[in-house]
């Protein structure tokens, strides 16, 4: 019989890792499943300036570290794992299932966060990783001296668009509207920044290459005139979809898949908790989702004490 564990987290962004150190400090065994490095979005992201406590911003990936060396200090387990693809009760155990390997736990936190969306255009797919990007910091230096365009005109979008410009020649920010989605203080950044230069009410309609990137079309939404510029590179940020196809058919989704819980954060399912980007609420930051994460635990805790 496989041991049991008290606590499973799938997941290891910020709202899992800080799960795993209160779980581990609360000394219930606790696990981590991740299918890739810990850290999750925010580790690729280049600078994070609005997490308290570090007044002159710190790296994604140092801030995430860190957690994971606080978490497993105090005893959490972290396992590299293929793909979670189910989730199963047996009596008052949930059984976590990936492709070769069954974990059996008492509870179980999802924070299995959420991925780049992506926008379906003529191209996208084909030059994915040959000039089509969802993430600045990992290739945003092959892009010195050259032209990039960003799609989107969110927290993301304006960000990234920004951080690339320390590289790329010049940045096409293209937004659907005529207005950017970011926070003031990023806007602030973006609009003022020379290299970037916005291409309002657009939509992206194909991108164009031979063997890799070198053009993107784009159409103005209002004379629907096309417009082509030549690029190496193109970096979509038009938002996230939430990395919860396991658990459907099992707790509550809502319309756009995030996972529903209660204000104690455990889902339609007892024992089975959720926070971060993976869950159903208002505000996607590394500050929310280090606090869900620390709820959620304590939850699970009070959980299991009561089986
Ligand atoms: P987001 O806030 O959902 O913004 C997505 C952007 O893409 C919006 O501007 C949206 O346009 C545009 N978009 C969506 N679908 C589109 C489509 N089909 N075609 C063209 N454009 C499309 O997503 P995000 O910027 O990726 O951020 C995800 C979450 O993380 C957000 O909650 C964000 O606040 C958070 N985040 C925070 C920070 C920070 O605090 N520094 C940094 C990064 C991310 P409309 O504006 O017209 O809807």
């Amino acid at each position: 019989m496989a041991e049991i564990y008290d606590v499973v987290i799938i997941g290891g962004g910020p709202a899992g890792l800080t799960a795993g150190l209160y779980s581990g400090r609360a000394r219930l065994k606790t696990l981590m499943l991740e299918k890739a490095t810990t850290g999750g979005q925010a580790a690729t992201t280049d600078h994070i300036e609005n997490y308290p406590g570090f007044p002159e911003g710190i790296g994604g990936f140092e801030l995430t570290e860190k957690m994971k060396q606080q978490a497993t200090q105090f005893g959490m387990e972290i396992h590299e794992i293929k793909p979670v693809t189910a989730i199963d009760l047996d009596g008052d155990i949930k059984v976590i299932s990936s492709e070769d390997e069954q974990f059996r736990t008492r509870a179980v936190i999802v924070a299995s966060g959420a991925e780049p969306r992506t926008l379906g255009v003529p191209g996208e797919a084909e030059f994915r990783g040959r000039g089509v990007s969802y993430c600045a910091t990992c290739d945003g230096a092959f892009y010195k001296d050259k032209a990039v365009a960003v799609i989107g005109g969110g927290n993301s979008a304006a960000e990234e668009a920004n951080f690339l410009t320390r590289f790329a020649s010049k940045v096409y920010l293209v937004h659907r509207r005529d207005e950017l989605r970011a926070d003031k203080i990023l806007q602030e950044r973006v609009l003022g920044n020379e290299k970037v230069e916005i291409i309002w009410d657009s939509h992206l309609k194909k991108v164009l290459g031979d063997g890799k990137v070198e053009e993107i079309v784009v159409e103005n939404k209002s004379t629907h005139e096309r417009t082509s510029y030549q690029v190496d590179g193109v970096f979509f940020y038009i938002g996230t979809v939430p990395n919860t196809g396991f658990c459907e058919g099992l707790v509550e989704l809502d319309d756009r898949e995030f996972i529903i819980t209660d204000e104690r954060l455990q889902s339609s399912v007892p024992g089975i908790f959720a926070c971060g980007d993976c869950r159903a609420n208002l505000l996607k930051q590394v500050s929310v989702a280090v606090g869900e994460g620390a709820l959620a635990a304590v939850e699970a805790e009070k959980y299991i004490e009561d089986l």
